[in-house]
């Protein structure tokens, strides 16, 4: 192996070169030594990859370092040779160049990720489910069996004579691009198909499978791999993305792996205590109600609530009472709760809990506003 030529050499720079510079030097160099410029050059594609190798070390802030430091020596652990997987270059040559940076003649780009919204019922997001979905997909046209053509028969593209690549002028350079005509294909179609107007493929929908994990809820996303859009001329599908959207509740709202509800209980109940049913996922359960329960008390139903797709102790139901006023009371029953109120008020005991010190801080109130 030939020792290595110095890379600020290679980029005729100087040692103390700003990045700025290092990419001015790179370019004006790679393009002057891209081989697609010097195809009767075989030292052209050497002298290009030697370029880019000192570019990949000396944009580097943290390569540049080591290799002032130490020279060849400090970055070619991390180089592996010259040979390095993944192209920093794509980006800069993509745009130059019209094409990737990796292989030479292909065009092949991955799909589109697809999304999908799906609404779920809460019930069905807490315990999971397998459900269908429905995407958009193109399928071969059964019209002309793919084929674009009416006949069948495609004759050569005559923009690139069959190749699928045209050269172009690109500001300076000439450029090898896909054949816009042929769109890299190298055949015309003479007499396109009129159910898939000549591209070979028609859309349709595809049933999929979704299994949902138990313990979903709004903004997951499940990804299905390689159900988005196709590629183009061979490239990977893109990913589905099933976006969970839970549906609200009758009763329950949820909170993380909690859930609330709120239960309606008559001044009796509350009054005197007793047993509610409370509705919960896995059915009813029986809750009980101490004696002089207030409205807006809270009751902690423990595991009743939900256990969370990324796992965790399952959470709790938050139960609420609120008291219901009695509505439409008959003259009877008007007639008792006034004889109620009247043994309330000569009972001699107290039987509002908060009234006592509602009633002292409003009167403190009233007594700071005059002083
Ligand atoms: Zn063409
Ligand atoms: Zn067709």
């Amino acid at each position: 192996m030939m020792a290595k030529e110095d890379f600020y050499k290679i980029l005729e720079v100087s040692r103390d070169a700003s990045d700025r510079e290092i990419k001015k030097a790179y370019r004006r160099l790679a393009m002057k030594h891209h081989p697609d410029r010097n195809t009767d050059n075989a030292d052209a594609e050497e002298k290009f990859k030697v370029i880019q190798e000192a570019y990949a070390v000396l944009s580097d802030e943290q390569k540049r370092a080591g290799y002032d430091q130490f020279g060849h020596a400090g970055v070619d652990q991390s180089m592996g040779g010259g040979q390095r997987s993944g192209d920093p270059f794509g980006d800069m040559f993509g745009d130059i160049f019209g094409r990737s940076g990796g292989g030479h003649r292909s065009q092949a780009t991955r799909g589109a990720d697809l999304g999908y919204n799906l609404n779920l019922s809460l019930e069905d997001a807490v315990s999971g489910m397998e459900t269908k979905v429905k995407v958009p997909t193109s399928v071969s046209c059964d019209g002309c069996k793919g084929s674009g053509s009416k006949s069948g028969k495609s004759g050569v593209c005559s923009s690139c004579g069959g190749h699928g690549q045209v050269r172009m002028q690109q500001g300076l350079f000439s450029v090898q691009q896909t054949c816009p005509a042929c769109r890299g294909s190298g055949s015309i179609i003479k007499d396109p198909c009129g159910k898939c107007r000549g591209t070979g493929k028609t859309k349709d929908q595809k049933t999929l499978s979704v299994k949902i994990p138990p313990g979903v809820d709004t903004g997951d996303r499940i990804r299905l791999g390689g159900e988005g859009e196709a590629g183009a001329l061979g490239g990977p599908s893109g990913d589905l993305y099933v976006q969970v959207n839970v549906l609200e509740h009758a009763i329950f709202s949820r909170d993380g792996s909690n859930l609330h509800c709120d239960m309606p209980i008559s001044f009796v109940t509350a009054t005197l205590g007793g047993e509610l049913a409370v509705p919960t996922l896995s059915g009813k359960v029986k809750l009980k109600v101490p004696i002089g329960t207030q409205t807006g008390k809270q009751f902690r139903l423990r595991g009743k609530g939900v256990k969370q797709v990324r796992g965790g102790p399952v959470g709790d139901l938050m139960c609420r009472v609120n008291v219901e006023t009695p509505v439409n009371l008959t003259a009877e029953q008007k007639n008792l709760v006034t004889q109620l109120e009247t043994s309330f008020k000569t009972g001699g005991t107290r039987h509002s809990p908060r009234e006592h010190s509602w009633v002292g801080g409003v009167k403190s109130f009233f007594d700071k506003m005059k002083s």
